[in-house]
Order: structure tokens, then C-alpha cells, then sequence
């Protein structure tokens, strides 16, 4: 087994599905980082009484225009998966391929991280490198964005480094940014009543009605339509999903509750806080043409992902290039990018492994992939850092 085949192995043996405790697998990473001399720290929160933990480290002065490296270790469920040909559990390697939960999503990219750092000399940086290895990605990227609070402290004065690189797989292609993403509850709850007597309550599915008909019309006029027809390609629009509704409880009464959920994916480069505003307008509205009587409404945020648009001609993708080409536009999934990007750090998404393998059973990645991202880790770092 060479150094990068058994990180694999070892960060593949921890269960790292997204509810369970993850600390063994980050005091793991913690030690590698230790004994390669980077400095680090392991963020640990307790959650719902599990143990949570980010692992953030840095190596090189601490100086402007670093560069910043980050990997989830936390995978998604495997247990009742059908057509798993190994334990999942296990590294394995067959046919010039790795097999194990998360070797593409992305536990083979950390792997890769963690090589390369043994092969470089921190004495010739010039610059920082800072590294954010988190959990909780697979639900929400819900461990970066409670990272991204403390990350500035933790650095213990080192500068947030402007770019960054996130190793989600996309086979190579280098991808600026993504959409953001919201999850959205909104609630009305009404003064109910007999169905024979409807003047005497407001009917809280009509009123949601209302509010799904306009952000319909808002949908639209993001995109430009006004004419009722349906877009054709959607991956640079910013897309409104009534995903969900329920409410009311007899077909002889008034209901007094209606519930939707809506998702959000906005465009790269559109305000996300400013659609919320928009969406929060739609639904504080939707109580103002009702006869003042009792109706309450809500906007809840379930989840919140912020969109990443790196620039495409910084200095870090000048020398990404070389192993990556031109980026490909966005990525069509949202990343822990989005939250460091409301810190300042734009990352481009960028790893080893098919985005059709993550998240499958029997998911693998190519061997020679891998040694050839840890190839390039070390040659970007090199040519980024100490240049
Ligand atoms: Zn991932």
C-alpha cells in the first residue's frame, strides 16, 4: 500500500454518514496534519448529543494572497443500499479502481490533500495555505456554515486567503461556482369555520394560492418570461420550486392552516438575500388582501446555502489550468463554497472522480485518478505558494 492508498483506507474505515459522530475520522486527519508539522485545530460541537467536528489547519507565513484547500468527511448512507459488491466500510481495489463509501465524494480527494502535503517544503512558502476539512456537508452543507462563524478566529490571525479549491468530484473539469440554495417553509395559519359560512373564516389553501401564484410571476420575471412559457435550459437561471403543501383537514371546513415548502436554486451571481426579501414580501402580502382577521403568516428558513462565482482570470486558476483546463461553467449541485464565500474565499470546484459515482453503491474512483490529483495538489500549491 503507498501513503496515499492507505489514507484512503483509513479515512474509508471511519462511518461517516452525516448523523453520526465524526470525530474519530477528524482526530485522524488531525494526527496526519500533526505529524506533517501543519498546524490545526479541531472545531467539535455537540449536536442533538452528537459529537461534530471541522478540522482546520494552516502551514506557511502568515501573509495576504494564501490559498485555501477544503474537503467534507462526512458521506452519505450506505446501510440498506442494494448492489454494494464490498463493504462499504472497506477500501477495496478492483480492476484499477477503488471501491468504498465516499472514495469520489469525497474522501479520495482529502486523501489526496493529505499525500501531497508530505511532498512539499512549508519552508519555501510564501504564502499560507489554509485547510478546512468539514462535516455535515451531505445535509446542507451544514458544518460549513457553522464553521465559517468561527473560521476567522481560529486562524489565529492568519489572513483569509481571496481563492480556494474544493475537490468535489466533477472528473477533472474545473467548475466556477454554483447555485444557491434555499429551502423555504411558509406557513398561514387563519381563523377557520363550517364551509357553508366561508365569509366567516379565510380559507388558508387559498391564501397560499395566492402566494405560490406569485412566485410563480416572480419565477418569471427573474428569467425574463412574460408570457407563460416554460424555460428551456435552466442551468444559469435562478428557479423557484413549490415542492411541497399540505393543509386543511374536511372537505366541510374552512382550513386553518396551510403549509408549503419551496426550494430556491439561485443564479451564481444574483443577490440571494435580496430574493429572500422578495419572497419574504410575497408571503407577509399574501395576509394584507384577507379581511383583517387573525390570519398569521411565516417564512421560515430551513436551509440556506449562499451561491459561488470565482472570477475566471484569477492568478490561482491561471496555474489550476494547467492540470484542469478552462472552467466548464457552474456546478450543478451547491458546495461548502458557498458558505466560505461569504467570507471572501471564491473557490473553483475542481477533483477527481464522476459525479455519477458519488452517492451510488459500489461507488469508486479510478486509482490513477487519485495519484494524479495528488500530482496536482502539490504542483498547484507549489506554483501558487511559493512562487
Ligand atoms: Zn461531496
Amino acid at each position: 500500500m503507498n501513503n496515499l492508498q492507505e489514507i484512503l483506507a483509513q479515512l474509508i474505515g471511519f462511518d461517516t454518514v452525516s448523523h453520526k459522530p465524526n470525530v474519530d475520522c477528524a482526530k485522524y486527519v488531525s494526527e496526519v496534519l500533526t505529524e506533517l508539522g501543519v498546524t490545526n485545530w479541531l472545531d467539535i460541537e455537540v449536536l442533538d448529543g452528537v459529537e461534530k467536528a471541522n478540522v482546520v489547519a494552516v502551514v506557511g507565513p502568515y501573509a495576504e494572497g494564501g490559498m485555501f484547500l477544503s474537503g467534507h468527511l462526512d458521506v452519505v448512507p450506505f446501510e440498506g443500499q442494494p448492489g454494494w459488491g464490498s463493504d462499504p466500510l472497506v477500501l477495496t481495489e478492483r480492476n484499477g479502481r477503488f471501491f468504498g463509501r465516499g472514495v469520489a465524494d469525497m474522501k479520495g480527494f482529502n486523501a489526496a490533500v493529505l499525500d501531497a502535503l508530505g511532498r512539499l517544503d512549508f519552508g519555501a512558502f510564501q504564502r499560507p495555505l489554509v485547510l478546512a476539512f468539514t462535516c455535515d456537508e451531505e445535509i446542507g452543507c451544514a458544518g460549513s456554515g457553522r464553521l465559517v462563524e468561527r473560521l476567522p478566529g481560529l486562524l489565529d490571525g492568519c489572513p483569509l486567503p481571496e481563492f480556494g479549491w474544493i475537490g468535489e468530484p466533477t472528473d477533472f473539469k474545473c467548475l466556477a461556482g454554483h447555485k444557491g440554495y434555499m429551502i423555504l417553509d411558509v406557513l398561514i395559519e387563519t381563523p377557520g369555520g363550517h364551509s357553508s359560512k366561508p365569509e366567516l373564516g379565510v380559507n388558508a389553501i387559498g391564501l397560499m394560492t395566492r402566494i405560490a401564484g406569485h412566485l410563480r410571476n416572480l419565477e418569471d420575471s427573474m428569467n425574463g418570461i412574460s408570457d407563460g412559457s416554460v424555460l428551456s435550459d435552466t442551468s444559469s437561471a435562478t428557479t423557484i420550486n413549490l415542492a411541497e403543501i399540505s393543509g386543511g383537514l374536511a372537505h366541510n371546513m374552512i382550513p386553518e392552516e396551510c403549509r408549503m415548502r419551496i426550494s430556491v436554486r439561485s443564479r451564481p451571481d444574483a443577490d440571494q438575500s435580496g430574493l429572500l426579501d422578495q419572497i419574504g414580501a410575497i408571503v407577509a402580502g399574501a395576509a394584507e388582501g384577507a379581511p383583517e382577521n387573525g390570519v398569521a403568516t411565516s417564512l421560515e428558513i430551513v436551509q440556506l446555502t449562499p451561491p459561488l462565482a470565482a472570477p475566471l482570470d484569477s492568478r490561482l486558476l491561471e496555474v489550476m489550468k494547467e492540470h484542469s483546463g478552462e472552467p466548464l461553467g457552474y456546478a450543478p449541485f451547491a458546495t461548502d463554497g458557498g458558505h466560505f464565500a461569504a467570507l471572501g474565499i471564491k473557490s473553483y470546484i475542481f477533483g477527481p472522480g464522476e459525479l455519477d459515482q458519488a452517492h451510488q453503491p459500489d461507488e469508486s474512483v479510478s486509482v490513477d485518478a487519485l495519484s494524479r490529483c495528488s500530482t496536482m495538489i502539490e504542483d498547484v500549491c507549489t506554483q501558487f505558494l511559493m512562487g
